[in-house]
């Protein structure tokens, strides 16, 4: 039975890739500090015997017993909001946790793959986004903490695939959606569908002009697998390249919902990308990988899983880190 490590096992991609990953008969080892992960994620695996949860820091050294085969590494604040509060949190866990599990995975000789992201292409001056741009970013801007961070964790790893022979594989992950976000995370999908849920306004930053391109998350994770048990080691981008600005994407949600909200604009955040698609040519050539699920049908299943939660959850304001730093 092939033994897998998943960092950030309670978050929302970690979360679903547990859940593949067992599907696929593997043990899965999860791991989280959960700071920004939720345990609730993961707790209906809690009784299998394949299944092992770690409550641990990857920023400090990693130890898992028994022989790992592969370790994903998706530990890592993910959404702006998040890493602006935890800034120093979101740099240590992409450079700091990055060197531990290559580390660990060259202990184990274990294949390991990196959760990288479309920031590393920044503000993108080209459109759409092949993995040859070498991006727009500001080092020094409030997104510089995840992007460098990122940046950084794709240099170690191709250092360690090249200096150490170290059998790796980068995924850049575009925005991506699905059951399990917080829905208080800030992100787009789940702010609008809170808002619309309690009866807010839907809030666009900017005029709404900026473009994003979101991806399904079962498309998300079979992409990741296919790229695990594939041979190619330059980063690879998962996405969907179906596009649309952030105003008609508002006027999306207002219809799928039902509701009568008004859209009501707010500034736009510093370094907010202006646009975001991905080239998938790769993906396609190298993985026979493309993504099946429209927005339209996706959005229509996460909007479910929102209405589900407890009002607890639905009312619930943005969690302190105060404890944390
Ligand atoms: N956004 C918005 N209203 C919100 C939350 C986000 O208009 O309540 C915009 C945000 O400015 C960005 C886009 O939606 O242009 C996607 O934001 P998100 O935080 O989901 O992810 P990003 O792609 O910026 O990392």
């Amino acid at each position: 039975m092939k033994k897998t490590l998943i960092t950030g096992a309670a978050g929302f991609l970690g979360s679903h890739l547990c859940d593949r990953f067992i599907a696929e008969g593997h043990h899965v080892i999860g791991m989280d500090n959960l700071i920004t992960g939720d345990i609730r994620n993961i707790e209906h695996l809690f009784h299998l015997k394949r299944f092992d949860f770690f409550h641990h820091d990857v920023t400090k050294f990693v130890h898992v017993p028994g022989k790992m085969d592969y370790i994903l590494h998706f530990a890592s604040p993910a959404s702006p909001i998040d890493y602006l509060k935890i800034p120093i949190e979101t740099l240590k866990v992409g450079s700091l946790g990055t060197l531990n599990l290559l580390g660990l995975a060259r202990d184990h000789g274990a294949r390991i793959l990196v959760a990288s992201t479309s920031e590393v292409y920044g503000d993108p001056l080209v459109h759409p986004q092949s993995e040859d741009y070498f991006g727009n970013v500001s080092p020094i801007g409030p997104r510089g903490v995840y992007d460098e961070a990122k940046r950084f964790m794709e240099s170690i790893t191709m250092a360690y695939h090249r200096h150490h022979g170290l059998d790796t594989r980068i995924v850049r992950i575009f925005n991506t959606y699905g059951s399990r976000m917080r829905l208080n995370d800030g992100r787009v999908v789940p702010a609008f569908m809170g808002q619309a849920l309690r009866g807010e306004d839907l809030t666009v930053f900017g005029d709404g002009s900026q473009s994003r391109s979101f991806t399904y998350i079962d498309d998300q994770v079979e992409g990741i697998y296919r790229l695990l048990m594939s041979d190619y080691v330059e980063p690879i981008n998962i996405g969907n390249p179906d596009e649309t600005t952030i105003l008609e994407f508002a006027q999306e949600i207002i219809n799928l919902t039902g509701t009568d909200q008004k859209i009501i604009f707010k500034p736009l955040p510093q370094d907010d990308p202006m646009q975001r698609q991905p080239d998938i040519s790769r993906a396609k050539n190298i993985l026979d990988w493309e993504p099946k699920v429209h927005r339209s049908e996706g959005l229509k299943k996460v909007y479910e899983y929102f209405k589900s939660l407890s009002p607890d959850q639905l009312w619930a304001v943005h969690r302190d880190f105060s404890s944390n730093s």
